[in-house]
Order: structure tokens, then C-alpha cells, then sequence
């Protein structure tokens, strides 16, 4: 078999991960934060660690400004629902996922104003039409760093020195790019940064989290849940600080201690080796796929520019049916359609199939590029010889 789902989780995961986590749930077990004894004690260590990790990974000043979710999504959802009001001016572009989208665009029903910076066709945004498009009440500008279709790098230090000269706040979605190209909040100027720990960070699903930086004040916050944090008890509100007032319930603690050994084992290998190979694997796969009869990359089509996600379509094939048949004939995964992204697609012209997206990982082989490169001219050829 041949994965190349990297982009929607990574597989398989290193070693240590998953060792990591049965020696939580075998060893470990307690419910941190919730009691004084031994196992609850050692649980919150493992939460603490992994909160300094995180923090320190993306070059945040204060770990407690780390807040654990589920998902990226869950932390741009906090962060949007938690600070946006009616009248409230957000600048995001033409190449967002979903998980930006439809809560800006449930929040445009709710009074808050938005503004959708169109991109080049290979997905890029121009720093300066962000800036043009700010105004007075603009308080957010919501971009992701790397586009999960076309693996398109977006251009956040240029961006984030513009929206910190023009006093508003800074989301960025690193989905794609943690774990692969540095992200580093102060000086891109990044005030909330969401991240998901089961894709290029190697951990499990259920982690992620959004970070907070100094500016945005938690005051500003209105959290998504309520409930217990294990500190305060004898309140019946909200405790005011940080990290508590905007996590609360039981922590996936057993997904913490594997995104705490997968953070540690990209630290190991290091994100340039890791950055090295997915772009030799990308390159391999660009200049295959360029001397295959009726295929259409899209993107930037140079690998110095993108990550590890090639995107394609072919003539006269539909992408379900290509996907379909990498899949029975040849044991190749990938993912087609519209990778819940369809501002995306509108911005490249693929609306409304699609495209073919194959995301390479650090464990995938140049061998496993020429057989996947090879499976798609069959099956061009075997389309047109029909
Ligand atoms: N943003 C981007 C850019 C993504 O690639 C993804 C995952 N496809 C998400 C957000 C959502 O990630 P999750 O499902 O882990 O919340």
C-alpha cells in the first residue's frame, strides 16, 4: 500500500508515539488537575510538558497561553466566536479551508463584516492587497499558512508585520505547516495561531490548540464551553486566567503524551531533513507528472514554494474515478474532490470537481513517486485509448 493522505492525517506515525501513549494509559492513567494523588499528579505533568513544548515549538513567550482542543478547528472556532462582535471587520482570502470559512461566514449572519482577499492561481496572496483591504474597524485578519490543496506557502511574515503596523489582530491557521516549516509567532507577529497535532506535528487525532499571544487580552474572550477546570472550585463561573478560562472538562491527556513524543521525534529528525525530503519527493512527483499527456498541475508548481501537496487533474478523467482506481487497481490512497475547501478551488478554476491531491510525509519513498507516477499514465492512456 502507498499512503499519500499526509495532508488530511499523517500515517504512519513514529514509534514513539503510540509508546508514549499506552505507557500513559498503562502507567498513568490519573485525571490531571482533579486530585492531589500520585496518578493525577503525573498526568498533569504530562499536560504541563506538553503545553511548555508546544509553546516553545512555535516561539511563544508564556506556555499558559496555550490552550489544548480537539482540533484546529475547535481553536479557530474559539478564537473567532470568542473575540469577533457585530460590526467587527475581518480580512481572510480566497484560499481558506472550511474550518475558517463557515464560522466567518456564520458570523457575517451575525453582524460581523467580511472581506475575502482574492489570491493568484497558484494560490498565492499578495501581502499588499491585505493590507488594502483593512480598515478602521478591521479587527482580524484570519489566514492559513499553507494551503491544504496546493501546499501553496503563504507569505505570513510579510503579512503579519502589516497587520501588527495597522494595530489588528493576527490569526493564522498552520494546519498544513506545523511540523514542516518554522512558525514562529513573534516575529511573524502572529497573536492567535491555531495548530492540529494529527498531521505534519505526528501526534494523534483529538489534539491541537489555539495560542494566544500578549496582545490579545482574556478579558476579550468569551469562551465556547463552560465547565470544570480543577481550579476554583468554589466558584460557579469561569475562572478569568489562562489556560483555564478557556479549557475546561477532562483533557485528552492520552493524546497529549502522543502529540508531546511526536513534537519531540520532528525535533529529533529535524524539520529541515523533514522539509528536504517531502520537497525531493515533490519535485520527483511535479516533473513525473509534467510529462504525462493531458495532466494539469495546479499550484505553484515548484516545491521550493509549496509543501508536501501535489494537486492535479487529468483530461477527460474524473477525479472520483481516478481516486477510485489508484485505490482498487494499484493500492495508492489519496484524496479527491474538494478537500472541504472550496474558496480554493473557485480561486484555481477546479469548482466544482475538483482536483486529485496526493500529500506526501516524511515516510513515503522516492520508489513509492515512481510507482504512483506510473499508475497515473496508465490510467490517462487507458482513458484515451477508449
Ligand atoms: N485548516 C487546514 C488548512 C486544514 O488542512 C485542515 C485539515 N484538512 C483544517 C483546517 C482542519 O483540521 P482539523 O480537522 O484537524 O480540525
Amino acid at each position: 500500500m502507498i499512503y499519500l493522505d499526509n495532508a488530511a492525517t499523517s500515517w504512519p506515525k513514529p514509534e514513539p508515539v503510540a509508546k508514549a501513549m499506552v505507557h500513559y494509559l498503562n502507567e498513568i492513567g490519573g485525571n490531571p488537575g482533579r486530585a492531589g494523588h500520585s496518578l493525577a499528579n503525573e498526568a498533569g505533568h504530562v499536560v504541563d510538558d506538553t503545553r511548555e513544548l508546544v509553546s516553545d515549538f512555535f516561539g511563544a513567550i508564556d506556555p499558559l497561553r496555550t490552550v489544548f482542543t480537539k482540533n484546529v478547528t475547535e481553536a479557530i472556532n474559539l478564537a473567532l466566536y470568542g473575540l469577533l462582535r457585530p460590526g467587527d471587520h475581518v480580512v481572510t482570502s480566497s484560499m481558506e479551508h472550511n474550518a475558517i470559512m463557515r464560522p466567518l461566514r456564520d458570523l457575517e449572519h451575525q453582524g460581523v463584516e467580511l472581506s475575502v482577499v482574492p489570491c493568484s492561481s497558484a494560490g498565492l496572496i499578495n501581502p499588499d492587497d491585505v493590507r488594502k483591504a483593512c480598515k478602521s474597524n478591521t479587527h482580524l485578519v484570519a489566514i492559513n499558512h499553507v494551503s491544504n490543496v496546493t501546499g501553496t506557502i503563504q507569505p505570513i511574515f510579510e503579512i503579519g508585520q502589516w497587520v501588527r503596523e495597522m494595530d489588528c489582530l493576527f490569526l493564522v491557521d498552520a494546519a498544513q505547516s506545523a511540523g514542516v516549516i518554522s512558525v514562529d509567532m513573534e516575529s511573524c507577529c502572529i497573536d492567535l495561531l491555531g495548530f492540529t497535532g494529527h498531521k505534519a506535528l505526528y501526534g494523534p487525532m483529538g489534539t491541537g490548540g489555539l495560542l494566544i499571544g500578549q496582545r490579545v487580552s482574556e478579558e476579550a474572550f468569551r469562551p465556547l464551553l463552560r465547565g470544570g477546570t480543577g481550579s476554583r472550585s468554589q466558584h460557579e463561573e469561569m475562572p478569568a486566567f489562562l489556560p483555564d478560562l478557556l479549557e475546561c472538562g477532562t483533557p485528552n491527556v492520552v493524546g497529549l503524551a502522543g502529540l508531546h513524543a511526536g513534537i519531540s521525534w520532528i525535533e529529533e529528525v529535524g524539520m529541515g531533513a523533514i522539509r528536504h525530503k517531502e520537497m525531493s519527493l515533490v519535485t520527483q512527483t511535479l516533473t513525473g507528472l509534467q510529462n504525462i499527456e493531458g495532466v494539469t498541475l495546479n499550484g505553484p508548481q515548484d516545491a521550493s514554494l509549496q509543501t508536501g501537496n501535489v494537486s492535479f487533474t487529468v483530461q477527460d478523467l474524473n477525479v472520483a474515478e481516478l481516486g477510485l482506481r489508484l485505490d482498487e487497481e494499484y493500492d495508492i490512497l489519496c484524496r479527491v474532490g474538494l478537500h472541504c475547501s472550496p474558496a480554493t478551488h473557485k480561486t484555481l478554476g477546479t469548482f466544482p470537481e475538483g482536483t486529485v491531491r496526493l500529500g506526501f510525509g516524511y515516510f513515503n519513498a522516492s520508489e513509492e513517486v515512481d510507482k504512483v507516477v506510473d499508475a497515473i499514465e496508465r490510467i490517462s492512456h487507458s482513458k484515451q485509448g477508449n
